[in-house]
């Protein structure tokens, strides 16, 4: 750093008289430093209320103020106070000398005065004064410099500290974006999953507070996701999750787990009562329309929910109950919450482990049809069999339709299923049809099955390939099959009359009962349903009803098969009532084939039951 010029001070020379004043002049120019005259002690006063001097060199005698009550008051100021004194006197006795120094006057010369010996003293004063102003100079510059550098250093830490807050917003933005659903903000499943898998330890280790998981799924979400677009779909989810959200605590972790499958984490609950009424928010919740694009959508949720017990370890192993608990839920017919106990774990497990082996059964060869003989009324003229399912199963035995049927509509395979009976059906009428070329035979065609737009192709090569008589081949569906798609159900059903098939409407009398379709039906036979022949000779007898089935069937050219005959009155009943064909125990029960074929060589008439 370079060395700064000294600066120039100023002195003050205090004398009344002017040649004094010149003389002190004269002396001190060559110093080069300012010089600063007062002719009295109130100009001095004055002069140093705007200036500060170096040193001061003063008279002793003036009139007015002396030079020690200029001092004093000198003494007095702040400004002044340590500006040093040089007195000058004439008198050169002791006592002034004394007194000078006694007063704070830093030295005193005696007048006349000795030019060099003045110029060393006042020098001295100068260079004590320029320091002191370098010294003050050098301060302040170091006073800024510090200033900036402070200055410098705030600003390079507020840049840190914004650098900071960004790399933390990328860092929780980075978070979220691993933890959390994209379109509805809630946790996915990673997030849950961490959040539950803590809940499961955490309370094996402290057993409360406990918690419950939820499963739930929008009913029907992708009728409005195919019918009204993906972007409605997108809305509905991201409002039905907003909602959700409005139902739970801070504590609590809604997920998206799914397309329209959410999970929902209540901590800190010890009764399942908790979890309950959450779900029951939930449902009222989103029982209020949601208005998207303008319009009003209907939606109801099915929920699933498991409590935490000791024997859950992991959190998945939770979640899996939750949707079997919700699968229940759907299956009892959505819009509703089901809890998940263990009966219910070990019904579905078994229905699974028959969905599993029912996937197997068709390869192994392990379906049967047995056949019930279906008579005439008027004189027990065997005219037919009706095809009945059994599955031979490998540990459970002889399984009946109604156990998997269902189980096989809801698998996808029906459509196999169906295809092996009416083959295996087809192959012992045209058998049978050697025998007895009029015989009929009855299959069952599930609802599922009739919808499927394969049905009369299938039906129309089985037909060809077993070389039957299409006419003695009668389908029997349920008016559960016909009556949701009317026009749909027309259509195939002439198609199949094509065919040459004839139809039968099952179960006739219990469903729909809706009788005014018939005759737009190409329908050949009613079978009445067997709950109104159990009737027969009870207290809720209602003949008027068979009667008026009977007669309208009639009036329409549709003949009538009475389904479940058990007694001789029963038969005696239902051949009053008008019904052409009857079918029951009272005849036999479904037989195996080779029984069957018996039944059939052993005569037309049939007189008793068989067992
Ligand atoms: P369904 O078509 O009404 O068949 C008649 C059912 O009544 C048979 O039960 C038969 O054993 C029973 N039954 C016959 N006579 C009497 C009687 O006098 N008293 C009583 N209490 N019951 C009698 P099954 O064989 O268990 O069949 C049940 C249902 O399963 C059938 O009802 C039918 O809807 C369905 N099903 C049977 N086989 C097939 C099939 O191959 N395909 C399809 N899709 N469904 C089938
Ligand atoms: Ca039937
Ligand atoms: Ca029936």
């Amino acid at each position: 750093m370079q060395e700064p010029a000294l600066p120039a001070v100023s002195i003050l020379l205090v004398d009344d008289r002017a040649e004094n004043l010149l003389a002190l002049e004269a002396s001190l120019e060559s110093l080069g430093q300012r010089l600063v005259r007062a002719a009295s002690g109130s100009d001095a006063l004055r002069a140093v209320l705007d200036e500060d001097f170096a040193v001061i060199l003063m008279d002793i005698r003036m009139p007015d103020l002396d030079g020690f009550e200029t001092m004093a008051l000198l003494k007095q100021r702040e400004r002044s106070r340590d500006t040093p004194i040089i007195f000058l006197s004439a008198y050169s006795e002791q006592h002034h000398i004394l007194r000078s120094y006694a007063s704070g006057a830093v030295d005193y010369l005696p007048k006349p005065i000795d030019p060099d010996a003045l110029r060393s003293k006042v020098s001295v004063f100068v260079t004590l004064r320029q320091n002191q102003l370098a010294l003050r100079a050098a301060h302040a510059e170091l006073e800024t410099r510090v200033q900036a550098r402070t200055a410098e250093l705030a600003a390079a830490n507020a840049r840190l500290v914004a650098e900071v807050r960004e790399r933390e917003t990328i860092e929780q933005r980075l978070f979220d974006q691993a933890n959390h659903d994209g379109l509805t903000r809630l946790a996915n499943r990673a997030l849950l999953m961490e959040h539950l898998n803590r809940a499961v330890s955490r309370t094996r280790r402290w057993a409360k507070p406990s918690f419950a998981v939820l499963m739930l799924d929008l009913d029907r979400f992708k009728l409005v996701n195919d019918s009204l677009g993906h972007q409605v779909g997108d809305q509905l989810l991201r409002d039905f999750a907003a909602r959700i959200e409005r139902c739970v605590r801070e504590i609590d972790t809604p997920a998206r787990v799914g397309g329209d499958e959410f999970a929902i984490l209540l901590d800190g609950i010890d009764e399942l009562r908790d979890a309950t009424r959450t779900a029951e928010r939930i449902e009222e919740a989103v029982a209020k329309p949601f208005v998207i694009e303008g319009k009003e959508i209907f939606a109801t949720t099915s929920i699933g929910i498991a409590m935490m017990d000791d024997r859950y370890k992991r959190g998945e192993e939770l979640l899996r109950d939750a949707d079997v608990a919700l699968y229940r839920a759907k299956e009892a017919g959505r819009a509703r919450h089901q809890v998940f106990d263990r009966d219910l774990h070990t019904a579905v497990m078994a229905e699974l482990r028959l969905e599993a082996d029912l996937a197997r059964a068709a390869d192994a060869d392990e379906f049967v049809l047995h056949y019930q003989p279906i008579v005439a009324t008027t004189d027990a003229r065997l005219v037919g069999f009706e095809a009945l399912i059994r599955w031979n199963h490998p540990d459970r035995g002889l399984v009946g339709p109604e156990e998997f049927i269902a189980l096989a509509e809801a698998s996808g395979k029906i459509r196999t299923l169906g295809r092996w009976v009416l083959d295996e059906a087809c192959r012992q009428l045209a058998a049978w049809n050697a025998y007895d070329p009029r015989l009929t035979m009855s299959v069952n065609l599930s609802p599922h099955q009739f919808g499927l737009p394969e049905l009369p192709d299938d039906i129309e090569q089985i037909v060809r390939e077993t070389r039957v008589d299409p006419t003695n081949l009668a389908l029997e569906i349920t008016e559960s099959a016909i009556m949701p798609r009317v026009p749909f159900a027309g259509q195939t059903l002439a198609r199949l009359r094509d065919l040459g098939a004839s139809i039968s409407l099952d179960d006739f009398g219990i469903g729909y009962s809706c009788l005014s379709y018939l005759h737009e039906l190409p329908v050949t036979t009613l079978k009445i349903d067997r709950s109104f022949i159990a009737r027969i000779g009870q207290p809720g007898e209602r003949p008027e009803i068979v009667g008026a089935i009977v007669s309208l069937a009639h009036t329409l050219g549709i003949a009538v098969t009475a389904e479940g005959v058990e007694t001789a009155p029963q038969l005696a009943r239902v051949r009053e009532l008008g019904c052409e064909y009857a079918q029951g125990f009272y005849f036999a029960r479904p037989l195996e084939a080779a029984a069957a074929e018996t039944f059939l060589r052993g005569g037309h008439r049939i007189d008793a039951g068989v067992g």
